[in-house]
């Protein structure tokens, strides 16, 4: 059976004179954002597609996707789904279709050696082209930066991914980067945390040195106010965080501080992020913590991407990636690549081994792993880091519908999200991947995204990148 592309612009009209008014809230798109999107019709139907639907049920094969007024009205088998008269009708034979992919560990910033720039530009760009609909960022330098660009992207003023924004990086008095807000008493703390939220904050983030007095109150604050608390730990371990009911832990296995021995109550001690490597991921020790913080209801996100930058051997970019940064940042970001490569690293092959290792028993314990990407200097970018998680999550042993789960539905569920999107189900958001290939037995076929739809709205991926080349490391 063959179905035309397109119907003839006639039918088209009908179809919309016929549609009720668009539901979304989604306001008129500005030329500039306009530029990159390929299908906005009210109702669209994408045909003869394979499908993974997030939920991490088998990947079906000849699926219809109806999608009207930004919503998923229709979703099943070719011969069943009715093709609404005079919607434009893809024929997407040879294409698979994911939901929307949902970054937990988004920066706007790009920090190396070169020094701090923000991604205002590139790295929503960044973020759509490569199938991100949703992020949470994980810590700001410039959180104003990120709110602003939030409103242009709600408004429709520029393309990007839905945003959640977690305000600026929270510490302790210690000597962290000098960005951070280092936050010494608990009404401090309390008075921050109900600060950022008042500004649009729904996230904050730890990082580094804070105690857990401090901690504590600010996540009791956050929750006051609806807000959500996660970190990327030192002074404070996984279990004690989740004992004060931290909501998300960044990075997995290699930031815990449980299991360093001779820590002292409330420091960082220099051996955290490498005792790792000497701990036993199959061991009663790290079992009980997994178990405990399950029990609790913590999310854990990971980044296996960004740490496999620092492990020697691993450390690689692609071209696709590389020329998307600027001279300086791209330069930069190689010499930090051949370091690595050079030398023992600060990721050991056998610790990168135990971080995929502790994803895979925390998932079997019954625990929510989600995903991100944390771009950074190293070359860690928007998209190409995502497309790389999935290739790892692939190698780590999850199931190829397991990762694109991982990645999309357990990120929607970490964000309160999942009533709305993270899985092609009738009714949600149209959040979809359109990808020319199949992921599920090519992992990197992740990486051949032809559209992102956003609440219904069709975005030319390539089109997308093309218009940031040579930008990461300038806006
Ligand atoms: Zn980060």
């Amino acid at each position: 059976m063959t179905i035309s592309i397109r119907t003839t612009v006639a039918l088209m009209a009908l179809a919309i004179a016929a549609s009720p008014a668009p539901a979304q809230s989604s306001p008129p798109l500005s030329p500039l954002t306009r530029q990159f999107v390929v299908e906005d019709h009210p109702v669209v139907v994408l045909r003869h597609v394979r499908l993974m639907d997030g939920t991490g049920a088998p990947v079906r094969d000849n699926q219809t996707v109806v999608i009207r007024n930004g919503r998923i009205a229709a979703v099943g088998d070719d011969a069943i789904v009715p093709v609404p008269e005079g919607a434009p009708v893809h024929d997407l034979t040879g294409t698979t279709v994911l939901p929307g992919l949902i970054d937990l560990h988004a920066h706007q910033y790009f920090y190396s050696s070169v020094g701090m720039t923000q991604m205002s530009v590139s790295g929503p760009r960044l973020y759509l082209a490569g199938g991100i609909t949703t992020v949470r960022t994980a810590g700001g330098q410039m959180p104003y930066d990120e709110i602003n660009t939030k409103r242009d992207i709600d408004r429709g003023n520029a393309p990007g991914p839905r945003m959640m924004i977690s305000g600026p990086y929270l510490d302790g008095p210690g000597r962290g980067p000098g960005h951070n807000r280092r936050l010494e008493t608990e009404d401090e703390a309390r008075r921050v945390v109900a600060y950022w939220g008042s500004e649009g904050a729904t996230w904050l983030k730890f990082q580094g040195s804070v105690s857990r007095a401090v901690m504590g109150a600010a996540i009791d604050e956050a929750h006051k106010h609806g807000m959500k608390v996660t970190g990327h730990l030192c002074s404070v371990s996984f279990r004690e965080a989740a004992t004060l009911g931290i909501d998300n832990l960044e990075h997995g296995f290699i930031t815990n501080s449980d299991w360093v021995p001779d820590r002292q109550p409330d420091q960082c001690s220099p051996k955290n992020m490498r005792i790792q490597a000497d701990v036993a991921v199959e061991s009663p020790a790290v079992d009980s913590t997994i178990h405990e913080l399950v029990a609790r209801h913590v999310a854990l996100t990971s980044t296996l991407s960004v740490y496999e930058l620092f492990v020697p051997g691993r450390a690689r970019l692609p071209e696709e990636a590389l020329v998307m940064m600027a001279p300086a940042a791209r330069a930069a970001a190689q010499a930090e690549l051949d370091t690595t490569n050079a030398g023992p690293g600060f990721v050991p092959v056998r610790l990168f081994d135990k971080m995929m290792k502790f994803e895979r028993r925390w998932v079997a314990a019954g625990g929510l792993l989600a995903a991100g990407v944390d771009p950074w200097g190293t070359g860690s970018l928007p998209a190409f880091g995502d497309y790389r998680n999935y290739e790892l999550l692939v190698e780590a042993g999850f199931p190829p519908v397991d990762a694109v789960k991982i990645m999309s539905a357990n990120g929607a569920q970490v964000l309160g999200l999942l009533g709305q999107t993270g899985t092609v189900t009738v009714g949600k958001r149209a959040d979809l991947v359109v990808i020319d290939g199949d992921p599920s037995h090519s992992a990197g076929d992740i990486r051949k995204v032809r559209w992102v739809f956003k609440d219904g709205i069709g975005y030319d991926s390539a089109k997308l990148m093309a218009s940031v080349r040579g930008m990461v490391g300038i806006q």
